[in-house]
């Protein structure tokens, strides 16, 4: 997806550059790491490397790949033809549809290595896909395009939607159900998740209507329409939502799912009447922006390797370990995401729930009400689960029906509040469980912390290198880092810090001049094989346990931490920070 290459593939790429003069192998190895870093195809990044040589870099990739090049600048495309893949895929992939021709649809990509996304769009359109290779510029004009057929599209629809519901004279019941009203109404709510709205606000005033999308936090106007629209506009709503539609002095709440491509989005609706009718807003829940997975957690290699064999086993513990605010809970539901499938129940008892996930059940902790994480765990082990959740916990009662659970044949997720992974079995114990428990039951420790990522937008390379090899050498003990990542295969045999180019932010506007935006977790990973789960046993010291796990690969967050510290992701100053006890 990344566009990475394989190591044969880089290597014949290089090569062949080199051979015509473009990159030596060392700047291409650069640009290959610059594009690992960025999540983006390494042709992708030669392009924008070119220097002024763009042109001839192109060709020759295209010979290389045996692809025609395609200039798309100053391009009429045709909306239809562009349409033939929705903007979020096309952008995710790196590529556009810019022609077609008979049975055929002419595919440009920066991605001439991404094969599978070539299938899937012979599989969506039904049609033969001619691949061309262009420019990364070339692509962001055909995505720009998208955008102006969406307004296009947008107006002409309001417009004839807005003629016939306006020569109508039906009953307000009946405008509910009218084709143009209907279409007018999710051109409204299709134009707003479009552009990433967060809100729709319909307001009457005296003579208008003015419809307003929320777009990062700031409200700007789409459209004026006439008075007239707003009963029918609000009827329409009103159904959709399940609202009384004779309902108009009073404010109403509701909401209703929506089906935008090919996924559901959550609206939530309130109404409520002023001085020239009623006001509408829209809050809309894109359910795909809080999608769990562990490809956008960052997790390495080898601790997906681990997720995937984890996921796999029927009954047993996952513990999650951190304090508050190191991003349990997401690692939680992203684990739960993984394990969701139709033919499994599964239960959360939670405090608070954070997040509505589709097909899970989930219960609050409402201690006012008697409801603890205890006896909710007692109830929901009567409703027949395959896996359980329980957000945290803090005692023994918990922890006792929580291990019983796992030992009679249910998968249990859950946190533990404590700084690292190799403490949880001792707490465990001191929670009042036998080391034998422990020991047997517990498949997998995960200990975490979120660091901050450095802001995209000013990111420049770390000039005083050494210096700061010198002062976190010791502290984070880069030496035996850089050892034990070569051993478990995530540093490559022959790396130095010398040829290595770490990163910073200088600060700018977007990341209001912190040199950070976003984060990102660090992790330990560690699995109770016979070799921990003999260590609980016999010692159930955390040094003993530390050391077992050490022994069969085990990297700590702080290991993890200078891996994303190499790969560019982060600092040595937030690593520090965040893993300092
Ligand atoms: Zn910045």
């Amino acid at each position: 997806m990344l566009g990475l290459l394989t190591s044969t593939s880089s290597v014949k790429l290089a090569k062949f550059l080199e051979q015509e003069g473009c990159f030596t192998r060392e700047q291409f190895k650069k640009i290959e790491q610059q594009a690992e870093r960025e999540g983006r195809p390494v042709v992708a990044e030669l392009l924008d490397q070119a220097n002024g040589n763009t042109e001839r870099i192109l060709e020759v990739l295209a010979g290389y790949y045996q692809l025609e090049s395609v200039v798309l600048r100053g391009r009429m495309i045709s909306p239809y033809v562009l349409g033939l893949i929705p903007k979020d895929l096309a952008e995710a992939h790196n590529l556009v549809t810019f022609k077609k021709a008979g049975e055929c649809v002419h595919v440009a990509t920066t991605n001439p290595e991404d094969v599978e996304i070539i299938n899937f769009i012979r599989r969506k359109t039904g049609l033969q896909a001619q691949v061309y290779i262009t420019t990364p510029a070339d692509i962001a004009y055909a995505l720009q395009r998208y955008e102006s057929k969406l307004a296009e599209e947008f107006g002409k629809i309001i417009e004839e939607s807005l003629k016939e519901t306006l020569a109508s004279h039906e009953t307000e019941e009946k405008l509910a159900q009218f084709v143009p009203v209907v279409k007018m109404v999710n051109s409204i709510i299709d134009r707003a998740l479009a552009s990433r709205a967060s809100d729709i606000h319909i307001e009457p005033g005296s003579e208008q209507i003015v419809i307003r999308f929320r777009i990062d936090g700031l409200l700007k106007k789409v459209v004026e329409l006439p008075r007239e629209v707003l009963p029918p506009i609000l009827a329409r709503i009103k159904l959709m939502a399940n609202l009384k539609i004779d309902e108009h002095r009073l404010p109403q709440d509701g909401r209703f799912r929506y089906t935008f491509h090919d996924h559901e989005v959550a609206l939530r609706v309130s109404i409520v009447p002023n001085l020239h009718g009623s006001k509408i807003v829209l809050r809309l829940l894109d359910t795909r922006q809080k999608k769990f997975n562990f490809r956008t957690l960052g997790l390495n290699k080898r601790d997906l390797a681990i997720i995937k064999r984890e996921s796999l086993k029927p009954h047993g513990m996952l513990l999650v370990t951190g304090p508050t605010g190191s991003g349990k809970t997401t690692t939680l539901y992203a684990l739960l995401s993984l394990l969701n499938r139709e033919r499994v129940n599964i239960c959360t008892v939670e405090d608070p729930i954070e997040y509505g996930l589709e097909g899970i059940n989930q219960m609050q902790v409402n201690p006012g009400a008697g409801l603890t994480f205890a006896n909710g765990l007692r109830s929901l082990l009567r409703q027949d689960p395959d896996i359980i959740m329980v957000g945290e916990i803090r005692d023994s009662e918990t922890a006792e029906i929580a291990i019983n659970s796992a030992m009679t044949g249910h998968l249990v997720l859950s946190s533990l509040h404590t700084n690292n992974a190799f403490l949880a079995p001792q707490r465990l114990v001191e929670m009042g469980l036998k080391p034998f428990m422990v020991a047997s039951v517990v498949n997998l420790i995960i200990g975490q912390r979120l660091v901050r990522t450095i802001c995209k937008h000013c990111t420049s390379p770390l000039s005083n290198l050494s210096k700061h090899l010198e002062r976190y050498g010791e502290s984070l003990s880069l030496e035996s880092a850089v050892v034990n990542l070569q051993k478990s295969g995530l540093l490559p045999a022959d790396f130095s810090w010398s040829r290595v180019v770490l990163y910073h932010g200088r600060g700018c506007d977007r990341c209001s001049e912190t040199g950070y935006q976003g984060r990102l977790g660090i992790y330990e990973f560690m699995e109770v094989d016979e070799v921990v789960s003999q260590a609980i046993l016999k010692s159930n010291t955390t040094e003993g346990v530390k050391q077992a796990a050490r022994q069969q690969g085990v990297l700590t967050m702080i290991e993890d931490g200078i891996l994303k510290i190499i790969n560019g992701q982060t600092t040595f100053e937030e690593v520090t920070r965040v893993t300092k006890e």
